[in-house]
C-alpha cells in the first residue's frame, strides 16, 4: 500500500516544478476549456508531479498496486510518462484509473496555469 505521501501541498502542483519555465506571457485570468481527452499532457510532463500529497490511507488504497511508484510516494511513471495514462498525448488520451486518481491530478484544472504550462510543454495550444 503507498504509503510515503509527499507532505507538501497540492497548491505547489506543477507550477513548483517549473523553476526554467516563463510562463509570463500567458494571458493571466484566461480560463479556456480543453478537452482532456484529447490532450492528456499533464500526465506527460514530469515523473515528480502525480506524487501522493493529502490523501488518507483509504484513498491510497484504492489506487491499483501496479500503478504505484516502487518508493510508494505517487504514481509510476515510464519515463516524464504516468504508467495509468492510455493513449497519445494531444489526440486521444485516458486515466486509467480516473475514479480513484490521485488528488494532484483532480487539482489540475483545464484552462489553470500547470494546465497551460504542460500543454505549453507538449506544444499544444494554450488559448
Ligand atoms: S493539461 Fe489541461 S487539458 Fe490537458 S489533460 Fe491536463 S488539465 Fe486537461
Ligand atoms: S493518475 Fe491519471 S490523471 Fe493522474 S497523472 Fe496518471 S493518468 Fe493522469
Amino acid at each position: 500500500m503507498p504509503r510515503n505521501a509527499d507532505p507538501h501541498p497540492v497548491a505547489s502542483g506543477l507550477l513548483a516544478l517549473a523553476s526554467a519555465g516563463d510562463f509570463s506571457s500567458l494571458e493571466e485570468g484566461a480560463a479556456p476549456r480543453f478537452d482532456c481527452q484529447s490532450c492528456g499532457a499533464c500526465c506527460s510532463y514530469s515523473a515528480e508531479w502525480p506524487r501522493f500529497s493529502t490523501e488518507d490511507d483509504a484513498q491510497l488504497d484504492r489506487i491499483p498496486q501496479d500503478y504505484v511508484a516502487a518508493d510508494e510516494a505517487g504514481m509510476r511513471c515510464d519515463g516524464v510518462r504516468c504508467s495509468a495514462l492510455s493513449g497519445e498525448v494531444g489526440k486521444s488520451t485516458a486515466c486509467g484509473i480516473y475514479e480513484v486518481r490521485p488528488d494532484v491530478c483532480r487539482a489540475c484544472m483545464p484552462g489553470g496555469d500547470d494546465c497551460l504550462m504542460a500543454r505549453h510543454s507538449h506544444g499544444l495550444p494554450t488559448l
